[in-house]
């Protein structure tokens, strides 16, 4: 017999799905605006307490506040696109971690998107970035915070890693180690997103002091910024946390998971195909596909999220 010991893991896990994957069954009416587009609308942050609604994926910030575009360790890049908001929690972090990079050679750091000025979905890239608890870092060292408005348009970040995605290349310098490490040991950093060559340089060169590594995790892209993700921050009781890391990986993850990044994800083995067996025929309607980010309306989103829109 399964006793309630083991269901109710069962039945929060499912409940966690539901949350996550949005409200897929509420059906759009016609005409109804997307969220992306109402959120990508509003030039300002709400005037509200802050406050997380959600998760990385699926949610907003109330209270967000503005990252000055210019500061004594840091420039905002592509200001035309509006996300250099937050939670006060991460634009806490960027000074922190820019102040940090000056101690390694670097006039501090450029930062790219960060979050909408009240979160929500986005009308291009990133399915996350939407709690004001993401935020992307260039991998290019500054060598000047004066650049215009018109340069960090048009300048570009540089990628750390070759073509082929299995090594690091000339443009990674141990500055770009000792700045990930410091970042990695923020007690407000919940796990760092590089390439997974990246990461196996890191493994190589971390020596004895390593706990800090599990986490800077592994995932495609990433080779020309990382991205920061920080923890729910205190008085956010709907901010949704992410499975912790303990619970998905070993130690400090230099392990076979890391090296799959280079050998099977790239090179996926060859899969023998399965004798075909006789399609069963069912008169089940398939399920609907859950709604991508870029598709949710507002009832896809925490319900909070509607009182953060139409705040001052
Ligand atoms: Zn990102």
């Amino acid at each position: 017999m399964i006793g309630w010991r083991f269901t109710k893991p069962i039945l929060l896990a499912a409940l966690a799905v539901t949350l996550l994957s949005g409200t897929h069954h509420v059906k759009p009416k016609p005409g109804e605006p997307l969220a992306n587009q109402l959120f990508g609308a509003k030039k300002a942050g709400s005037k509200q307490k802050p406050q997380v609604y959600g998760y990385y994926d699926n949610g907003c910030v109330a209270g967000g506040e503005q990252l000055p575009e210019t500061g004594p360790t840091w420039q905002a890049m592509r200001l035309s696109r509006n996300r250099n908001w937050a939670h006060p929690e991460m634009i806490d972090f960027i000074k922190r971690l820019s102040v940090e990079a000056t101690k390694h050679g670097w006039a501090g750091l450029y930062i790219g998107d960060m979050t909408q000025p009240r979160g929500g979905p986005m009308t291009s890239s990133h399915a996350s970035h939407q709690i004001g608890l993401d935020a992307d870092i260039w991998m290019l060292p500054p060598k000047r915070l004066d650049l215009t408005i018109a340069e960090r348009e048009s300048l570009s970040s540089i990628s750390v890693r070759t073509d082929d995605q299995r090594n690091i290349n000339s443009n990674w310098t141990p500055a770009h180690m000792e700045i990930l490490k410091a970042a990695s040991k923020d007690k407000m950093v919940d796990r760092i997103f590089v390439a997974a060559a990246v990461k196996i340089e890191m493994c190589k060169r971390a020596g004895k002091d390593r706990d800090w590594l599990a986490k800077i995790r592994p995932l495609y892209g990433h080779n020309y910024h990382f991205h920061v993700r920080l923890k729910c921050p205190k008085g956010s009781p709907k901010c949704i946390s992410q499975t912790p890391i303990a619970n998905i990986s070993k130690g400090d993850g230099c392990d076979k998971s890391l090296t799959w990044w280079v050998t099977d994800y790239l090179n996926p083995p060859k899969v023998v195909p399965k004798k075909k067996t006789k399609k069963k025929t069912t008169t089940a309607k398939p399920k609907p596909r859950p709604r991508k980010a870029r598709e949710f309306i507002m009832a896809d989103l925490p319900r909070q999220c509607v009182g953060v829109l139409k705040s001052k």
